[in-house]
């Protein structure tokens, strides 16, 4: 990006093959992912229908998007064809296993149409980073939430801030695409609210998947950076088995209760505190009389201690909570509460004139609770 005079290091592009007889291809010379060692022209991705030549000197960066404990997220545009996407950027000194993780991309390749997973367009290593391009969202669960209780605060949203239809919504597109990547056998291990997304015509998407296991101590990084662990009981308290899936389905049963109720259940800023009370208290319930009794199941289920006794993916598709609002049609609530901070949606951006709608629509009263 701006100044940036080197070239990649390695690249890896979906769908286009260039070169494939390179010794050191991460697809192993299968799938359609090759890594092109030291190719200066190869920086080519395909976003939608377009292929585009993507190189840190012909992007400009609109904004940052958000950092966490390993790197930022920007809104990039790529100045030739106007495209825009998304780019995280890990600064490698926090990958434990640089090597591991370009060959398993690939499977970020195969998610792809998926249609409740954020679309990878491909990566490169830049100098000491490494650079996932992605389809831009509108915003992240954790923004999205807090906007709007904000609207609620102020009389202008909906009571409960965010209705049960869309977490149930939000949970049917989660539980959805963390069962594919379990086809593909990967565990995300980073199911939170700010891995995510949403946009304003109400679809929601997950990211961000499998790239934790890369990464240095993610518990010690994630508690430096003022961040809340979602990790399962069995995760803080390592087992020699290792992970599960179900660790996972941990992660969505806290992420769904702290949309529900606008809080993280455990104490913050206190590391200990927090772990003693995951391993000593009983599991968070969701309030009394607020959600339906179907709601309430699906995160006692979720937030079972025993990592044996909480559900699979499919035991979870099959529940009346996922089932009641496969359909609901959240877009109507979506938009309106993104559009009560313009400045935090993406696609509403003012930074963005022309390609895109740049004047927001104001809101104009209460969301819509979708049915
Ligand atoms: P962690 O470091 O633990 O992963 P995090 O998820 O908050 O925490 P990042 O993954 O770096 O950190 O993301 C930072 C922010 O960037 C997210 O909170 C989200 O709001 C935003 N973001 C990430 N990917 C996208 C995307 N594809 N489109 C729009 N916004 C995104
Ligand atoms: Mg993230």
């Amino acid at each position: 990006m701006s100044g940036n005079r080197n070239r990649p290091r390695i690249v890896i592009k979906p769908d286009i093959r260039l070169d494939t007889s390179a010794a050191n291809s991460v697809a192993g010379g299968g799938g359609n992912l090759v890594a092109a060692p030291n190719l200066d022209r190869s920086t080519q991705i395909k976003v939608g229908e377009q292929v585009i030549e993507i190189d840190p000197d012909n992007v400009t960066v609109i904004k940052e998007l958000g950092h966490g404990a390993y790197g930022i997220v920007e809104l990039i545009q790529h100045e030739p064809s106007g495209v825009k996407l998304a780019v995280k950027k890990i600064r490698a000194s926090n990958l434990q296993d640089e090597t591991r993780l370009l060959r398993d991309m690939e499977v970020l390749v195969k998610s792809r149409g998926c249609p409740t997973i954020v679309e990878f367009y491909g990566a490169i290593f830049w100098e000491s980073d490494v650079y996932l391009f992605m389809e831009i969202m509108d915003s992240s669960l954790d923004k999205f939430y807090r906007l709007a209780y904000a609207m609620a605060a102020a009389g202008t949203g909906t009571s409960p801030a965010v209705p049960e239809a869309v977490i149930g919504r939000i949970a049917g597109s989660v539980v959805s695409a963390l069962h594919y990547l379990y086809t593909l056998k990967v565990i995300h291990r980073d199911v939170k609210p700010s891995n995510i997304l949403i946009n304003r015509t109400g679809i929601v998407k997950l990211c961000d998947f499998g790239i934790s296991g890369y990464l240095v101590n993610s518990v010690a990084m994630t508690n430096e950076a003022g961040c809340k662990p979602y990790m399962a009981p069995e995760r803080l308290r390592p087992r020699p088995q290792g992970y599960d899936i179900k660790s996972d389905v941990w992660s969505l049963g806290l992420t769904l209760f702290e949309i529900a109720t606008g809080a993280f259940p455990y104490p913050h800023g206190n590391l200990f505190e927090q772990l003693k009370s995951i391993f000593q208290d009983p599991p968070p319930k969701l309030p009394a009389n607020r959600y339906s009794p179907e709601f309430e199941d699906f995160i006692v289920r979720c937030l079972e201690k025993e990592y044996q006794n909480r559900p699979n993916y499919l035991q979870l598709l099959e529940l009346p909570f996922i089932k009641t609002y496969a359909d609901a049609d959240i877009a109507d609530f979506t938009r309106v509460v993104l559009d009560s901070a313009p400045e935090q949606c993406n696609s509403a951006s003012p930074s963005s004139p022309g390609k895109q709608p740049s004047v927001a629509t104001p809101p104009t009263g209460s969301p819509p609770v979708p049915t």
